[in-house]
């Protein structure tokens, strides 16, 4: 299941969860988040592409997960690499 970034559109209105952006695993069938689960305020969805460097929130992100896993052992053997 691809996992996507959300982060706050507006942080001044943004619970802690979002104003620091949060992970969610979503099925490729299920519509983006356009809010919150937690406050209900307006989120949009981080575009993780790999490489992409020039965007300010994704370097932000990127700085954030520095000390993150991002293999994920998906079954015997195999990683999945997380972006
Ligand atoms: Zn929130």
């Amino acid at each position: 299941m691809p996992r996507y970034v959300y982060e706050a559109c507006e942080e001044s209105k943004s619970c802690p969860k979002c104003r620091n952006g949060f992970e969610i695993d979503q099925s490729l069938n299920e519509p983006k988040l356009d809010h919150c689960p937690y406050c209900r305020n307006k989120v949009f969805r981080v575009i993780q592409a790999p490489g992409l460097t020039h965007s300010k929130t994704d370097l932000h992100y990127r700085a954030k997960r520095a000390g993150f896993h991002t293999l994920k052992k998906v079954d015997n053997g195999t990683f999945e690499k997380l972006y």
